[in-house]
């Protein structure tokens, strides 16, 4: 049974065009902007997302002297950070299998950092007392078509063989989880948690500012400047000297041209639906609450919120001509492609309403994990381009950039994956071509198993292109 325009219509008709995280009432007031030029600052923060905030939070762990300015351009976590769905990852690397494409020799490493990264994520939530509702109830990746149930089957056995205690499942198995028609087979990886992405970034912040960071919200800044062994931080309202500059800004590439080689920015789209009725739960089982996606290259992820909500994104990623980013591109017609998707997976849940639908931008790189590096003479570092997984790698790309610009050998700075760069994107209008062919080549390998030659092409030369 598939859902008609009438029913996909009527679900949409009152979904308010908002992000469900940050749109609710303990949401906090704005910090005040900053003001005046001539301020002084050990560290500032460019960035108030999930990377600003870990950089600000860790810096002062590593040092409480040290004076930490965070400067945001809108609210906290107004970008990716308050937008995404929640998932939090062990992952450094979008995955065991693109890390083992990219950095097979360093992949016991990466796996062990990662696994740090995510135990002292959630041992720094609880220290600082910030309550985001992470719970770790694992993901389960469904297998929709023929061909996924084999794509399945190999993902579950390279996890095996590394020792992460992932379960196949049949259909049955998989149907007995989470009722759905539409399921072939899937496997969960019980490693995987989720969380409430408002409230961690307002809990971050929170801890933040305990530790002393100064946190200004509407402070877009607008130019870096070296001077005598500093860096002036200019914005619209005023200046900050700074001995040392962070740049966790995402997919917005306008304070250091060079971020625009390496990536680009992607639209991703959500839906939140109202809380599903004691039938409809009953109709849907769930009760494991895992977070779910599914097998193709473009995929969903869903997840039962423990208000019993279902969150609902992804599959129809959008690049708009030149790296445009624009909210006018938030509400898009991806939207009802997404209901419509939705109730084919779920068609006992005809009748049910969406409240919320949003999209955010993902900074994209051609391996799937972030760029990171160094400019200004050494006095500013940047860690950008999560690919869409960066709920908890963030805190890892955060850990870097401090060792960068403080000029610490570490082992996170001798990584390959943090010394050696993407592939380039080629420029306009090469690179939107680019990411057309090769959406439409994934589009077709989902719909027949195989591979095309511009895809192999990509594979050869290290590149990807995902959500
Ligand atoms: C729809 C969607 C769903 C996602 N789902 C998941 C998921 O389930 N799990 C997962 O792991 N990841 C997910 N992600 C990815 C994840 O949200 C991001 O990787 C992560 O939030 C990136 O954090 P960030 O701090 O690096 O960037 P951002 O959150 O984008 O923060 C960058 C900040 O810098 C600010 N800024 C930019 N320029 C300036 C300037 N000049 N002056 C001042 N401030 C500036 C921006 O306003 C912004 O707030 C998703 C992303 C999206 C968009």
């Amino acid at each position: 049974m598939t859902a008609d325009s009438t029913a996909v219509g009527a679900s949409l008709a009152d979904a308010a065009p908002e992000v469900f995280w940050t749109d609710r009432p303990d949401r906090p007031a704005a910090r005040p902007a900053l003001r005046g030029a001539g301020r002084r600052a050990d560290l500032v923060v460019v960035g108030g997302g999930f990377t600003g905030l870990w950089a600000a939070i860790q810096a002062k762990e590593d040092d409480p002297s040290r004076d930490v300015v965070l400067l945001e351009r809108g609210r906290l976590g107004i970008a990716a950070s308050g937008r995404n769905g929640g998932f939090v990852s062990p992952s450094l690397t979008h995955g065991l299998a693109q890390g083992l494409a990219c950095w097979p020799q360093e992949m016991g490493t990466l796996e062990r950092l990662g696994a740090e990264n995510f135990r002292d994520l959630r041992d720094s939530l609880t220290r600082h007392g910030v309550d985001a509702d992470l719970h770790v109830p694992g993901e389960i990746t469904m297998a929709l078509t023929r061909h996924q149930v084999g794509t399945v089957r190999d993902a579950y056995e390279l996890h095996r063989r590394h020792g992460i205690p992932v379960t196949h499942l049949d259909a049955d198995a998989a149907r007995a989880r989470v009722a759905s028609p539409r399921y072939l087979a899937g496997f969960l990886d019980p490693t995987v948690g989720l969380v409430d992405p408002g409230r961690l970034v307002w809990g971050l912040a929170d801890a933040a500012e305990r530790l002393g960071v100064r946190v200004h919200e509407d402070t877009t800044v607008s130019g870096l400047d070296r001077d005598q062994g500093a860096v002036v931080v200019r914005t619209e309202r005023g200046s900050v000297r700074a001995d040392r500059v962070v740049l966790g800004t995402g997919a917005f590439r306008g304070l250091l041209k060079r971020l625009a080689l390496w990536t680009l920015p992607v639209y991703d789209h959500v839906l939140m639906s109202e809380p599903l009725s004691a039938g409809q739960l009953a109709a849907v089982g769930w009760e494991g609450r895992e977070g779910l996606t599914d097998a193709g290259n473009q995929f969903h992820y869903y997840r039962r919120t423990l208000d019993d909500r279902v969150l609902f994104g992804g599959y129809d990623a959008n690049y708009h001509f030149p790296g445009r980013i624009d909210p006018r591109l938030e509400q898009s017609p991806s939207h009802e492609l997404l209901a419509r998707h939705f109730f084919d997976i779920f068609p006992q849940l005809e009748g049910l309403r969406f409240t919320h639908r949003w999209a955010g931008v993902i900074d994209t790189t051609s391996r799937f994990t972030p760029v990171f590096g160094t400019a200004l003479g050494g006095h500013l570092s940047y860690a950008v381009g999560y690919t869409g997984l960066g709920v908890a790698s963030t805190r890892f790309g955060a850990r870097v950039a401090l060792d960068l610009v403080d000029g610490r050998d570490t082992e996170v700075t001798r990584l390959q994956m943090v010394r050696r760069k993407p592939v380039p994107f080629p420029p306009e209008p090469i690179r939107y071509a680019a990411v057309r062919a090769t959406r439409a080549s994934l589009a077709a390998e989902d719909r027949t198993g195989r591979r095309n030659l511009w895809l192999k092409g990509l594979d050869a030369v290290g590149v990807g292109f995902d959500s």
